[in-house]
C-alpha cells in the first residue's frame, strides 16, 4: 500500500507529520555495489539516444535481418555508404522526408544484395514502440543524476518519423535540454552541434560528460575537451559514469538520495561512534546516504566497512513530548526480535544528543523485495495468493506476542482501544473541521454506537500494509515488518482492517493504487473478508462478523487524518490545489467509511432473531436506537416539539399500520387525514376545472389559503427525515417509516402534497440544500422554500441526450472572469412555469475530462437570472400540469456568482444522488394513495351501480379486480413500509435494493389498480370528474420521470445477482 506515505511525500508532508503519523522509510531491495562517495566538477550529463537510452540501430538491423533472411550488416552498410552524402545523414539532418529516404534507401540496399530489401518493414521495427523503449537502468541512472543536481541532455543523430515528429521514444522531461540533428541541421560528429548542446545546457566543456556508442561522435566530443564514455552496453557504461559522477547510478538502494542539507549529520563523530560499537574491524570510509521520504524521523543508509545499517532519529529542533518517540520503536522492535517476530535486527540506541545532534538508534539493513502495489503486478495467482498468506500470517505472529513475557505489558493502555480511538480521531477531526462532512457526522454517531462488544489486547502496529513488509525475493516469507512509529497495544482486529484499506481503493486512486476495481478472486488475492476469516482461522478465533465495524473505523481514521492535512494545508503550509485535493480524500474517505457503516448496520438488522407480530401494534420490532432529544432550536415544521422526543423511539420498528405509529405521529396521522378529507378533497374539483382554464398558470388561491391553515395546525414540513435534520431544526424530524404512512395520506389528493409543503421537487431541493448548502445558500433559499414563500425545479433532463444516465448530460457550466457561464438546453423541468418558482436548482458540466461521475456540478440559479428561456410547457397525455408544468428550457449565456456552486466543481452526481435520498421512495408511498383512494371510489361505484340486473359489485369478475387490487396494494405498501423502514435503520445505500425493488413495483401496481376502476367506471372513469384519469397519468409518467424503470430492474438484478 502506501497511500500515508505517498501522502507524505507530497508538499503537505509537513502537516501531514504533525497529524502524528508515522515517517516513512523504503527500505533496501538490493545490496549496493558502490563504493564513491563525493561530488565532482561536473554539472551535465549529456547522451546520446541510439545505442545508449535504447536499443541501437545496429542491433535493431542485426536482428530484422535475422528475420527476414537479409544477408547479415546489408543495413549497416547501407547507412554509412555515401558517407556525409548518403541518404541516412541526410535523412539525418532533416534534408530528406521519410518517404524519399525509404525509397533511395530500398534501391541501394536491393542493389548491394541484388535482390529486394524490404526497408520499410525495418523502419517500422526500428521505430516501433515495443522496440524503441528507454532502458530502464538509464531511466534510474538519469532520475538519480538529476536528484543530485545535475543537469542532463539528449544530443542525437535523430530523423523525422511519416507524421511530422521526429522520432524521440523518450520521456522529454528527463531532460533539461534535447538536441535533434534533423531539427538543427546538423549531425554529429560536426563539433557545432555539441557546443550548441554545451550552450544550451550553460556548462563548459569539462563541466559536462558525454556517453555515447560510436567511437567518431565521442572523439569530436573530446576534441572540444568533453569527458567521454564510451558505451558498449548500459552497464558498465554506467559503472564507468558512476566513477566519475562520485554516486552510485545502478542497483542503488531505492529511495534513498544524498543527505539533504538540512539533514546533514556529522560524520566524524558518528564514524568514531560506530567504529566503537562495531569493533575495529570496521575501517574504511562511511557512506552516508538519506531515505528520501523518512522526514518525520529522519532515515539514513549507513555503509562502514562490511557493515550495512539504517540509523534512525529523531528530527532537530523542539519536539512535541510524545511525538517522534524513537525510544518506543526500539524498543517494541527489540522486544519483538527476541521473542521471534520478524523485525530488522537493531544494534544500539544511542540517547547521547552530543553524537549527532539527537538521539538514534541503529538496525542492521535487510536486504530483501518491498511490494509496493497491493495488486503485486507481474506475479502469478498463486504467488499472490502467497505473498497475502504470509503476510496474514506474519500479522498473526505478532498479535500472538504474549505481551507479558515480551516485557511489553505497559507499552499502552489495556481495553477499550477502539473506543480510545474514535474519541481522539473525533477530538482531532473536530479541531480541523472546515465544514460540515455529512458521513464523518454520521460516522461521529454511529460508531461509539456501535463498539465492538469484546476487544482483545495484543500489539497493535498500527500501520500494517504491504508496503511496510520486506519480503524474501525468492519466496513468499516476510522477513521485517518495518514502521512501528504507530505501535502499541490495542484490539488486533483494527491491524487487519487497516490491511485491507486498499481493497476499497480504485486502481487509479491518487495516493495508492488500490484494488476496488479489479478483480482480486483473478489475481489470486484473498477478498477483504476473506482475508479477516484466514486471520480468524489462523488465530483460532470466531470470524469476526463485524469486520464491517472496523472498516468503518480505519477509513474513519483515515479521514480524520486527511481533514488534519486539508485544515493546515489550509493554513498557507501547502499550495491550494494539494489543499484542496485533501479535503476531498478526507470526504471520499469518510464515504467510503459510512458505506461500510451501513453495510454493518444492514448485517445487525438481517441477524436479528424473527420477530412476531404484535396483535396489538402490527409492528415488530428490530433495534430501537437511543431516541434524541430535542434541543430546543427554532424549527421550520410546525408539528409540536414536545412530541418528537416520544415518537423518535419508534426508529427501529417496523410498523406496517398507522395504529402501530407512536401516539403523536398517529395522532399526525388522523389529523392529517381529517384535513385531507375535510378541506382538500373538498375542492379538489376547482382545482381540476381551474387548471383546465385560461387562469391556469396562476396559482390557485385556495392552495396558498389551505398552506396557512396547514402551518397553523402543524400539518407542515413533514417529510425532511430525522437523519437528513438530526436537530429537528427544518422539519418534523420524522423517521421515513413514520413519514411513509403519512405520504400515503398524502397521495390521496394529488393537490394534497402542496398544501403541507411536501410536493416534488421542493422536497427533494429542501433536502438537498439542509445537506449540502452552506449557511449563506440555506438562508437565501431553504428558509423561503420551508416557509412555503417561493417554490423551486430541479434541471437536470436534456432532449439530446438519455437522461436517464446523468453522466450523460451536456450542459455546460464555464468559469469565466470570476463567474459561471452557463449553456444548456433542458426539458421536462416541473415546476419551471409557476410564477412563484424562483431557484433552479441546475445541473451541468464543469469538467468534460474528470472522470464520469465527476464532472458534473449544481449550481442554485435564481430564476430571475438573464439569459434563462422557457420555450414552451410539455405536456402529459394533453395535461399541462398547470400552475408548475414541465418546461422546455434554454439557458443562454445565464451568468451565475461563483458562491452558487453546491458543494464544489465535479460533486453534482454526489449531489444528485443524495438529493434523492428519502425522496426517492415519496413517489412510491404517493402511489400507495393514489391506488387506495381509487380503489375506494371503484368500491363506492360498484355498490350503486347496476347493469343487467344486479349490482356490478355482484358481477365476478368485478369482485376478481377488487381482490387482485387489494391484495397488490398490499403487497406493494409492505415493500415501501420495509424500503423506508431499511433506510431509517440501515441506511439509503443499504436499502438500495428496497428502494429499486420499490420503484419498479409501485408506478405498475397502481397502473393496473387505476385501470381497473376506470373501467369498472365506465367512460365516466376517464373524465375530467374524479380525479382517476390523472392518477392514471402520473402513475404512468412515474414509470419515467423517477427513472426509468428498466433502470431500476438492472439496479435490483445487478444486485441480486451479487448477493
Ligand atoms: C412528468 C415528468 C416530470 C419530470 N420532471 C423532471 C424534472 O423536474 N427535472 C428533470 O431534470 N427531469 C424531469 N423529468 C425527466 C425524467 O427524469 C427523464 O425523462 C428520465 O430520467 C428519463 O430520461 P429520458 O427521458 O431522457 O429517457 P432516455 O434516457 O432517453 O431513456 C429512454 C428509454 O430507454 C430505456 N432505457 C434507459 N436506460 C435503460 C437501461 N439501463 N436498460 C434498459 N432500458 C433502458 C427505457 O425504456 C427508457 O424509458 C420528468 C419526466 C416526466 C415524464
Amino acid at each position: 500500500m502506501g497511500f500515508l506515505r505517498l501522502f507524505r511525500c507530497s508538499p503537505i508532508l509537513g502537516a501531514w507529520r504533525s497529524a502524528r503519523l508515522k515517517p516513512i522509510q523504503i527500505w533496501v531491495q538490493h545490496p549496493p555495489r558502490w563504493k564513491h562517495s563525493g561530488g565532482g566538477p561536473y554539472k551535465a550529463v549529456i547522451f546520446d539516444m541510439g545505442g545508449v537510452l535504447i536499443p541501437s540501430p545496429s542491433s535493431v538491423a542485426a536482428e530484422w535481418e535475422v528475420q527476414n533472411r537479409i544477408p547479415s550488416g546489408t543495413i549497416m552498410k547501407a547507412l554509412v555508404a555515401g558517407g556525409k552524402q548518403g541518404p541516412w545523414m541526410k535523412f539525418m539532418r532533416g534534408e530528406m522526408t521519410v518517404e524519399d529516404f525509404l525509397q533511395e534507401f530500398e534501391l541501394h540496399c536491393s542493389e548491394m544484395i541484388k535482390s529486394p530489401v524490404p526497408v520499410g518493414s525495418f523502419f517500422s521495427q526500428l521505430t516501433s514502440s515495443q522496440v524503441a523503449k528507454q532502458f530502464s537502468v538509464m531511466t534510474e541512472a538519469i532520475n538519480r543524476i538529476r536528484a543530485e543536481g545535475l543537469k542532463t541532455a539528449v544530443l542525437s543523430n535523430n530523423f523525422y518519423l511519416p507524421n511530422g515528429e521526429s522520432f524521440l521514444p523518450l520521456d522529454r522531461k528527463q531532460f533539461d535540454v534535447v538536441v535533434e540533428s534533423c531539427l538543427e541541421g546538423i549531425c554529429k560528429p560536426d563539433l557545432r552541434i555539441y557546443e550548441m548542446c554545451l550552450q544550451r545546457l550553460q556548462v563548459e566543456p569539462a563541466e559536462s560528460i558525454f556517453l555515447d556508442d560510436l567511437g567518431h561522435n565521442l572523439k569530436a566530443a573530446a576534441q572540444l575537451g568533453i569527458h567521454t564514455i564510451k558505451v558498449n552496453d548500459a552497464e558498465s557504461a554506467l559503472k564507468e559514469l558512476e566513477t566519475f559522477l562520485g554516486f552510485p547510478l545502478w542497483k542503488i538502494i531505492p529511495n534513498t538520495c544524498s543527505v539533504r542539507k538540512t539533514m546533514e549529520i556529522p560524520r566524524d563523530s558518528l564514524e568514531k561512534y560506530l567504529k566503537n560499537l562495531l569493533g575495529s574491524q570496521a575501517a574504511g570510509p562511511m557512506e552516508v546516504m538519506q531515505f528520501s521520504h523518512g522526514q518525520s524521523n529522519p532515515t539514513y543508509s549507513i555503509r562502514l566497512a562490511n557493515h550495512h545499517l539504517v540509523l534512525r532519529k529523531k528530527p532537530p529542533g523542539k519536539l512535541l513530548p510524545s511525538a517522534h518517540a524513537i525510544e518506543r520503536e526500539f524498543r517494541i522492535i527489540k522486544a519483538l526480535s527476541d521473542v521471534g517476530v520478524p523485525v530488522p535486527k537493531v544494534l544500539d540506541f544511542c540517547e547521547d544528543s552530543s553524537i549527532i545532534g539527537t538521539p538514534f538508534y541503529l538496525m542492521e539493513y535487510c536486504p530483501g523485495q518491498i511490494y509496493k502495489e497491493a495488486s503485486l503486478p507481474g506475479m502469478e495467482p498463486n504467488q499472490r495468493k502467497a505473498i497475502y498468506t504470509a503476510m496474514n500470517q506474519v500479522l498473526c505472529r505478532l498479535h500472538s506476542v504474549d505481551i507479558k513475557a515480551a516485557g511489553l505489558e505497559d507499552f499502552g493502555k489495556h481495553g477499550d482501544y477502539v473506543q480510545r480511538q474514535v474519541q481522539t480521531w473525533t477530538k482531532q477531526y473536530r479541531a480541523t473541521e472546515t465544514s460540515t462532512v455529512p458521513a464523518m457526522e454520521r460516522l461521529i454517531e454511529w460508531l461509539p454506537q456501535h463498539l465492538p462488544k469484546t476487544q482483545k489486547t495484543t500489539v497493535v502496529h498500527g500501520d500494517f500494509r504491504l508496503d511496510n513488509l520486506i519480503f524474501n525475493p525468492e519466496k513468499a516469507e516476510v522477513l521485517a515488518i518495518l514502521d512501528w512509529e504507530l505501535s502499541t497495544l490495542g484490539d488486533p482486529l483494527s491491524d487487519v482492517a487497516y490491511n485491507c484499506l486498499a481493497h476499497y481503493l480504485p486502481s487509479d486512486f491518487p495516493l495508492i493504487k488500490g484494488l476496488s476495481d479489479l478483480d482480486v478472486t483473478q489475481l489470486g488475492i484473498p477478498t477483504a473478508e476473506e482475508y479477516f476469516k484466514m486471520y480468524c482461522h489462523q488465530m483460532e478465533i470466531p470470524a469476526a462478523e463485524n469486520w464491517n465495524f472496523y472498516m468503518a473505523f480505519s477509513f474513519f481514521r483515515v479521514a480524520a487524518i486527511l481533514q488534519g492535512v486539508y485544515k493546515r494545508s489550509l493554513k498557507g503550509q501547502s499550495s491550494s490545489a494539494t489543499a484542496e485535493q485533501s479535503g476531498k480524500l478526507a470526504d471520499f474517505m469518510s464515504n467510503l467509511a459510512w458505506d461500510f457503516a451501513v453495510k454493518e448496520g444492514f448485517r445487525i438488522f438481517k441477524g436479528m432473531p424473527n420477530t412476531k407480530l404484535s396483535t396489538r401494534s402490527y409492528c415488530h420490532w428490530t433495534h430501537c436506537r437511543l431516541p434524541l432529544i430535542p434541543n430546543g432550536t427554532r424549527s421550520w415544521s410546525t408539528f409540536s416539539k414536545s412530541s418528537h422526543y416520544l415518537h423518535t423511539a419508534s426508529k427501529g420498528v417496523l410498523m406496517i399500520s398507522p395504529e402501530a405509529l407512536s401516539e403523536p405521529v398517529r395522532d399526525l396521522h388522523q389529523r392529517l387525514k381529517r384535513f385531507i378529507e375535510t378541506h382538500v378533497y373538498t375542492i379538489e374539483q376547482e382545482l381540476r376545472n381551474h387548471q383546465l382554464s385560461e387562469a391556469r398558470w396562476t396559482p390557485p388561491p385556495q392552495i396558498e389559503e389551505l398552506k396557512e391553515k396547514a402551518k397553523s395546525e402543524g400539518l407542515w414540513n413533514l417529510f425532511l427525515p430525522v437523519e437528513t435534520d438530526p436537530e429537528r431544526k427544518y422539519g418534523a424530524g420524522l423517521t421515513n417509516l413514520e413519514y411513509a404512512h403519512l405520504c400515503e395520506l398524502m397521495g390521496k389528493s394529488l393537490y394534497a402534497p402542496e398544501v403541507f409543503n411536501c410536493s416534488a421537487p421542493d422536497t427533494g431541493n429542501m433536502e438537498l440544500l439542509v445537506r449540502y448548502g452552506t449557511e449563506a445558500q440555506k438562508t437565501r433559499w431553504l428558509l423561503p422554500l420551508l416557509e412555503g414563500k417561493i417554490r423551486s425545479c430541479f434541471a437536470m433532463t436534456e432532449p439530446q441526450v438519455a437522461s436517464s444516465d446523468a453522466t450523460n448530460i451536456e450542459s455546460s457550466i464555464r468559469e469565466e472572469n470570476g463567474v459561471y457561464v452557463i449553456n444548456g438546453h433542458k426539458w421536462w423541468i416541473s415546476g419551471i412555469l409557476d410564477p412563484r418558482c424562483q431557484l433552479c436548482v441546475f445541473m451541468g458540466k464543469t469538467d468534460p475530462q474528470a472522470p464520469r461521475h465527476q464532472q458534473q456540478s449544481i449550481l442554485l440559479v435564481p430564476m430571475d437570472t438573464p439569459g434563462i428561456k422557457v420555450i414552451r410547457p410539455l405536456s402529459v397525455y394533453g395535461l399541462e400540469d398547470p400552475p408548475g408544468g414541465h418546461g422546455e428550457v434554454l439557458f443562454e449565456n445565464v451568468k451565475v456568482p461563483k458562491d452558487t456552486m453546491v458543494l464544489g466543481p465535479g460533486r453534482g452526481f454526489e449531489i444528485a444522488q443524495g438529493r434523492l435520498g428519502p425522496g426517492r421512495i415519496h413517489h412510491c408511498m404517493r402511489l400507495i394513495g393514489y391506488s387506495e383512494r381509487t380503489l375506494a371510489l371503484m368500491k363506492e361505484r360498484v355498490k350503486s351501480r347496476v347493469a343487467f340486473g344486479k349490482p356490478l359489485a355482484e358481477q365476478g369478475t368485478i369482485l376478481a379486480d377488487i381482490a387482485k387490487s387489494r391484495a397488490e396494494i398490499d403487497q406493494a405498501r409492505l415493500l415501501v413500509l420495509k424500503a423506508a423502514h431499511l433506510m431509517d435503520v440501515v441506511g439509503n445505500k443499504a436499502a438500495a435494493l428496497d428502494i429499486a425493488m420499490i420503484k419498479m413495483v409501485a408506478p405498475t401496481m397502481a397502473l393496473r389498480v387505476i385501470d381497473r376502476a376506470i373501467q369498472a367506471f365506465g367512460a365516466a372513469g376517464l373524465s375530467n370528474d374524479s380525479p382517476m384519469a390523472q392518477f392514471f397519468s402520473w402513475a404512468r409518467a412515474l414509470r419515467l420521470a423517477d427513472g426509468p424503470d428498466e433502470v431500476h430492474r438492472t439496479t435490483v438484478a445487478k444486485i441480486e445477482l451479487k448477493r
